[in-house]
């Protein structure tokens, strides 16, 4: 154990020993899994203990695929304010106005149409009067939240709140959050295309993260090297369904109420992982040319994030479409399977060099 440790130290070129504790657990629907690097073993399992406890916490605010407090706002008569804690009505909130900011792209009241098209299920093609049924019942405009009171009501009688674009990214803020109260700075938490890497790795390098090809997770098309950031990626092929030989993508159009196109996938880059997690599902429902035009007006209003499109991969090569700075969080691409983007993390190469 003691080799361990002075061999982590000296390879992180410090005089400060690092060990890396990992743990892979079933989470929010995914299995999470945790890297914590610490200068004790004790500490870093107590760090991951942390960690998933806090992600266990926010799945039983959030889920609702059992009992929780989102669930009961989901079945709460129409008007009617019920008790779902500050916490909660803080994040409705915040989730609702990021519907506003994306023009709706990102919607978190689409419930009622995830339920239409049967996406929880086997998946069903909805009629044009089941979808006109629906969007009646989707919209900011039929929640309200109060913080400070910690309360909510769902204003609609068939409106819901759906967790599945924004649950995950908000865990990680929360473990984020645990993780800098108790004096860790270097972690990497990967609850499957939503990952959230603080600090550097082991090796005292920013943390190496793949983007799989839109066509087959198992295949890295890319590596970023990432610190402090959260990586959120929209549009994995396989969580769709097939009905009748048609396929129904699992990211809807909140606007009209229909599956979004499916041009490939759309990694999103932010401090925050709620934002990289909501982003991801806008950028997927707007496509390339309108995503990219989004985020760049919300760089403009304050709100850093970064952009990658991988368009294509039915056959032949992807093309990618970035924002102006993601390059420079690229570490390598295989330039076989993706055109259009280069390597722009100097530092995280020249580490490669010296393995
Ligand atoms: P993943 O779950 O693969 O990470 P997303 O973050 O894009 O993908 O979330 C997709 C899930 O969110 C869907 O399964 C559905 O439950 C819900 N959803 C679908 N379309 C939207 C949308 N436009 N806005 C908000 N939530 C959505
Ligand atoms: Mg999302």
């Amino acid at each position: 154990m003691l080799g361990a440790v002075a061999l982590a130290a000296a390879l992180s070129g410090s005089a400060a020993p690092r060990v890396s504790v990992q743990r892979r657990v079933a989470s929010m629907g995914t299995t999470a899994e945790v890297e914590i690097v610490a200068r004790t073993r004790e500490e870093g399992l107590a760090a991951s203990e942390a960690v998933v406890e806090e992600l266990r916490r926010v799945e039983d605010l959030l889920t609702t695929w059992r009992e929780s407090p989102l669930r009961r706002l989901n079945e709460a008569p129409a008007n009617r304010d019920v008790e779902v804690g500050g916490e909660l009505a803080a994040a409705l909130r915040e989730v609702l106005a990021w519907s506003e900011r994306t023009g709706r792209a990102f919607d978190p009241t689409v419930a009622p149409l995830v339920r239409a098209w049967d996406l929880r299920g086997a998946g069903r093609i909805a009629s044009s009067d089941e979808i006109a049924a629906a969007l009646a019942a989707v919209g900011p405009a039929n929640f309200r939240a109060d913080a400070s009171a910690g309360t909510a009501a769902r204003l609609h009688p068939s409106a819901g709140i759906d967790e599945g674009a924004w649950g995950k990214g908000y865990g990680l803020d929360a473990a984020a959050r645990r993780l800098a109260a108790s004096g860790v700075a270097d972690a990497r938490i990967d609850l499957g295309g939503q990952e959230l890497a603080l600090g550097t790795s082991e090796s005292g390098a920013p943390w190496d993260i793949d983007v799989a090809h839109p066509r087959d997770r198992n295949r890295a098309v890319l590596t970023l090297a990432l610190s402090g950031l959260s990586v959120s990626t929209s549009g994995n092929s396989e969580r769709g369904r097939t009905v009748s030989g048609v396929r129904i993508g699992h990211e809807l159009d909140p606007r009209t109420g229909r599956p979004a196109a499916d041009f490939g996938s759309v990694t999103v880059l932010a401090a925050s992982g709620l934002v990289a997690d909501a982003l991801s599902t806008a950028f997927f429902v707007l496509g390339p040319d309108r995503g990219l035009e989004l985020s760049e007006e919300l760089r403009r209003q304050g709100v850093p994030q970064e952009v990658l499109f991988l368009v294509g991969g039915d056959t032949g090569r992807l093309r990618a479409a970035v924002s102006p700075s993601f390059s420079k969080h690229v570490a390598r691409v295989d330039e076989g399977a993706v055109g259009g983007v280069s390597a722009g993390a100097a530092s995280s190469l020249s580490r490669r060099e010296s393995r």
